[in-house]
């Protein structure tokens, strides 16, 4: 326990973010640390819906600091959070830093605080897909091992971190911010049926989908292949699709295949949480969703080649390569119900909630040690 006389100095806290996942997920934490805390944000997603929107609704006020990194190359994007983040910690220097998952703004800022000599914490330590195709995985590699405190969400992440090597006093396991995020942003029941009637919806009888993985939407076939799968599913397909799938489908010619799904631009979170609780199932590429539908209790079909959720393979989620989707889909909807309420009685393997509040109370301590 640190100790509760113990006071964090105004923005003694430096956050980096800069994407939509890390607002999510490091919402509840920044709330928490109050003025303590210093935003900085590395402008990666640099579009109004995928970054506005989500800092408004988790009420960060105008991050300090915008480091302009939107529409590089990885390495550039990587080398220019380095590079402009060490002038500006030199100049304003925190006690520590922390960063979230596995983007290029974490490793960017992992490597700038280890330059500066700045404590790193990392939320949401060691997850492994062990696929090293995937430039998360070296970004999660990379940033978990630079770090001082790692808040670990699950003992299965606690467990990847000490085969690597990584010391258990190192290690915090806190279960995962996202669980408090749901449970604080999922719209109430008539806000979710007017999101439902907006739609033209019925309830569990349309199908809520994600994609923009570069492994699939950067390679034609993959890209198709999931596209012609999706207007094959009984169910409407509501896919909220990211600016750079977007721009892909047209670049492979594929566009006309979204002429049978719902495609509209990427909604707000609590749009995005309603719409998914009321579906029948997901079907999505994305991380987060495997941790969400674990709290709202959705299945979702995940199309990928690895996973770094095992914790939900099997139970909320399964896992397919492109050209997999229809059967799996198939096999649900022969007794969805059953299904349903089996989910109904597991609890998410992400925490209960308290993930944020662990989180703080770990970095208090660690401050309070000097
Ligand atoms: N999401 C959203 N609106 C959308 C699509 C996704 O709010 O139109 C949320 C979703 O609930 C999840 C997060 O965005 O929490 C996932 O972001 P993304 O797929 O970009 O990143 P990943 O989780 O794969 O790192």
């Amino acid at each position: 326990m640190s100790n509760p006389t113990f006071d964090l100095q105004p923005r003694s806290v430096a956050i980096v973010l800069g994407t939509r996942p890390e607002i999510i997920k490091l919402g509840h934490v920044i709330r928490l640390l109050g003025a303590a805390v210093n935003v900085i944000h590395t402008g990666q997603h640099y579009d109004s819906g995928l970054s506005d929107s989500f800092l408004e609704t988790f009420g960060i006020a105008d991050p300090t600091v915008y480091l302009g990194v939107g529409g590089k190359t990885r390495g550039d994007q990587i080398g220019t959070v380095v590079s402009t983040l060490d002038e500006y910690l030199g100049e304003n220097r925190p006690q520590i830093l922390v960063v979230q998952g596995d983007t290029n703004a974490a490793l960017g800022g992992a490597i700038a605080a280890n330059a500066r000599e700045i404590p790193l914490v990392h939320v949401e330590a060691g997850l492994r897909s062990r696929d090293r195709r995937m430039p998360e995985e070296h970004n999660r590699v990379l940033t978990d091992h630079l770090s001082d405190l790692l808040c670990a969400p699950t003992d299965v992440s606690e467990k990847n971190l000490l085969e690597e090597g990584i010391s258990q006093d190192r290690i915090s396991v806190t279960g995962n911010t996202v669980v408090e995020a749901v449970l604080e942003l999922m719209p109430a029941g008539t806000e979710r049926l007017s999101l439902l009637s907006d739609y033209g919806l019925e309830r569990g009888r349309f199908v809520l989908s994600t994609f923009h993985r570069p492994e699939n939407v950067d390679d034609p076939d993959r890209f198709a292949s999931i596209l012609t799968e999706l207007a094959a599913l009984p169910y409407p397909v509501v896919l909220p699709l990211h600016p750079r799938s977007m721009g892909r489908a047209r670049e492979f010619g594929i566009a006309d295949k979204l002429e049978a799904l719902k495609v509209v631009d990427p909604i707000g979170y609590r749009e995005f949480l309603g719409l998914g609780a009321e579906s029948a199932f997901l079907v999505s590429d994305s991380g987060g969703v495997q941790e969400e539908v674990s709290v709202y209790k959705k299945p979702v079909v995940v199309v990928r080649r690895s996973t770094e959720r095992p914790e939900v393979l099997g139970t909320f989620a399964e896992l397919v390569e492109p050209g997999g989707i229809v059967d799996v889909v198939e096999r649900w909807l022969s007794d969805l119900d059953t299904l349903q309420q089996s989910l109904e009685t597991l609890a998410s393997p992400y925490g209960d909630g308290s993930a944020s509040a662990r989180t703080v109370e770990a970095i208090r301590e660690m401050l309070s040690r000097g």
